[in-house]
């Protein structure tokens, strides 16, 4: 649980900087409160992730830091036009879920992308594309009248929903050929495979994570849907102690973006209470 090597690197980067002042994060570096005020406090601008469309002319700073969520080459060029100086932090992970997307267009084929609609993952993997559609729930599946298609997921998409989505647009594409890349990163689903277990252990489950964050929302709906009764807290002051006393075990996990001084805390918190975790 927690941090994965994409958002870390991406922090030690915008740690280290030597002028947090004379640089504007591009969206937010990692969805979580108190890292965002952290960097905040050092200096950084930063442009949140609905006003950064279109907002360029807000950027003051010479420098500007692309997020691990990765940003489209028409963005990044616009910001070089511009004069911007780029601190590009994008994750390997998501430039590979990009470099899949423009292949399976250059082979001719409409783009379906697999992911929640606004996020700002998927505003990027769709930035350089022509000819796409985004696909978050059953709802957005139809014949899409094309006679090829190409797949890829959102990188913190679940395992589970990306087999459902396919399945939905084979049913409903049956003449089209469909070639399916699988783009959800590997710590996503190492995640997903730990919180698997730990379901069959507890009774309810903390997930420690931001309100924004794609993958804690998903570790939140993955507890649901097994049945498990899950509280999503972004500290330990959140904590709901009087519903956690219902349940004898409690499990913990917590988001990618989650720092482990919070993943700690909230242990800490649930240790010192009477739930047994
Ligand atoms: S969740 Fe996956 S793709 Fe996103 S930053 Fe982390 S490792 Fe990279």
């Amino acid at each position: 649980m927690g941090m994965c090597f994409g958002v870390l690197d991406a922090l030690e980067v915008a740690r280290t900087s030597d002028a947090p002042e004379e640089t504007t994060v591009f969206g937010e570096l990692v969805h979580n409160e108190a890292v965002l005020s952290e960097l905040e406090a050092r200096g950084f601008e930063s442009l949140d992730e609905v006003e950064r469309e279109g907002a360029l002319d807000r950027i003051r700073t010479k420098r500007v830091l692309v997020t691990a969520h990765g940003i489209a080459d028409r963005e990044r060029e616009r910001l070089v036009r511009r004069g911007h100086e780029l601190i590009d932090t994008t994750c390997p992970l998501v430039r590979r879920a990009h470099a899949a997307a423009l292949a399976l267009e250059r082979e001719g084929r409409h783009v379906i992308v697999l992911g929640r609609m606004g996020h700002v993952e998927v505003r990027g993997l769709v930035g350089d594309l022509e000819s796409f559609t985004i696909v978050q729930t059953e709802d957005d599946v139809s014949d899409f009248g094309f006679a090829a298609l190409g797949i890829v997921c959102q990188t913190t998409l679940l395992e589970e929903r990306m087999r459902g989505l396919i399945a939905s647009i084979e049913l409903a594409n049956p003449h089209a050929d469909i070639v399916i890349r699988d783009t959800i990163c590997e710590p996503t689903k190492e995640r997903q495979r730990a919180l698997r277990d730990l379901i069959s252990r507890v009774e309810a489950i903390v997930v420690v994570g931001g309100a924004h964050s794609n993958n804690t929302q998903q570790l939140v709906t993955t507890c649901r849907a097994a049945g498990r009764v899950a509280l999503r807290v972004a500290s330990a002051d959140e904590l709901d102690f009087e519903l956690l006393a219902n349940y004898d075990t409690v499990g913990l996990t917590a988001g990618t973006s989650t720092p482990e001084s919070t993943i700690d805390a909230v242990e800490a918190a649930l240790r010192s209470s009477r739930v047994h975790c």
